[in-house]
């Protein structure tokens, strides 16, 4: 089982000819709401990559708490670790303009009550396979589930987003940094990937940096580094294309493939992912990941 701590934020997304400046109001031409969140968007990546996968987490006691709830069990999520809190759920306000330029505003709600993985988030970290973390849960309380993890010896990849310094102790309890590039500079204070890979080897055993069209590079203390190639697809929508790398990327880790098989799976994913529109509605069944691979 792969177990994900983290956040649950609803999107709320409205589309604008022009951003309104502050104190102005402005026609926008349509509206969404979508499930999103850096944490539900791993777990159903995994989750829909063919992985059996627990949700820890919170959302509010409001409509989108709900909606979250459900709409991570209808991906196939076990949500039983999803506990609701009293006050609102996380949201991701979002403006998005004709250029596709966006803005963004995150109000954590229920996600900011985290203080920590509770007495059964521990024993689903315990009996898990793969522990996938990112940072939008209050630092104390990643730390600890990384923590956590490591006691138990289970792989923990961290996804540093949003880009914030990073605390020795968490660094000490990952296994596997999947920055993307920006992310990679922010934390090295290196510019170009390659040189940042080394960087981050000298903080964690292994690293993956995602290059968006550029595919990704993979390095370990071990000594292996790859390259692997993006596959060539027509992207429209490339949000959460790191969230369903790397949820593929551990589902395939924990069946045991290669690390090259791996990095493989999870590239094909995310391709699939950016040709189509949307977050957890544009993440690719197993069965697509597969027929794309053949
Ligand atoms: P993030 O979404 O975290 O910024 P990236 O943009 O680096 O992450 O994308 C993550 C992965 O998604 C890449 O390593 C690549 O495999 C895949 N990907 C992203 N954009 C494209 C694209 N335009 N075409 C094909 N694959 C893509």
């Amino acid at each position: 089982m792969i177990a994900v701590f983290g956040s649950a934020n609803m999107d709320l997304v409205a589309y604008v000819s022009k951003a309104p400046n502050m104190g102005e109001t402005v026609n926008g031409h349509r509206f969404r709401t979508v499930p999103g969140g850096k944490g539900a968007n791993q777990a159903i990546a995994a989750a829909r990559a063919g992985g059996e996968v627990a949700f820890l987490g919170a959302v509010g006691d409001d409509g989108f708490g709900a909606e979250m709830r459900s709409t991570l069990a209808e991906a196939g999520v076990d949500v039983r670790g999803l506990r609701q809190v009293p006050g609102p759920s996380g949201i991701a306000h979002i403006v998005v303009d004709d250029d596709g330029a966006n803005s963004i505003i995150v109000v954590p709600g229920a996600n900011g009550t985290i203080t920590g993985p509770s007495g059964e988030d521990l024993a689903a970290i315990a009996g898990s396979s793969a522990l996938l973390l990112q940072l939008e849960l209050p630092m104390a309380a990643v730390v600890a589930a990384a923590q956590a993890g490591n006691v138990a010896g289970v792989p923990v990849f961290l996804t540093p987003a949003p880009a914030q310094p990073l605390p020795a102790e968490l660094l000490e309890a990952v296994t596997t940094l999947v920055p993307n590039e920006h992310e990679a500079a922010a934390i090295t204070g290196v510019k170009g990937a390659d040189g940042a890979l080394e960087a981050l080897l000298e903080l964690v055993e292994e690293a993956v940096i995602t290059l968006g069209s550029d595919g990704a590079l993979y390095g370990s203390r071990t000594g292996e580094r790859l390259r692997v190639p993006a596959v060539k697809v027509d992207a429209v929508d490339t949000t959460a294309a790191g969230d369903t790398f790397v949820g593929a990327l551990a589902v395939a880790r924990a069946e045991r493939m290669s690390v090259a098989e791996a990095l493989h799976f999870a590239s094909t994913a995310a391709a699939l992912s950016v040709q189509r529109e949307g977050a957890s509605t544009s993440m690719p069944a197993r069965r697509e990941i597969e027929d794309a691979l053949s």
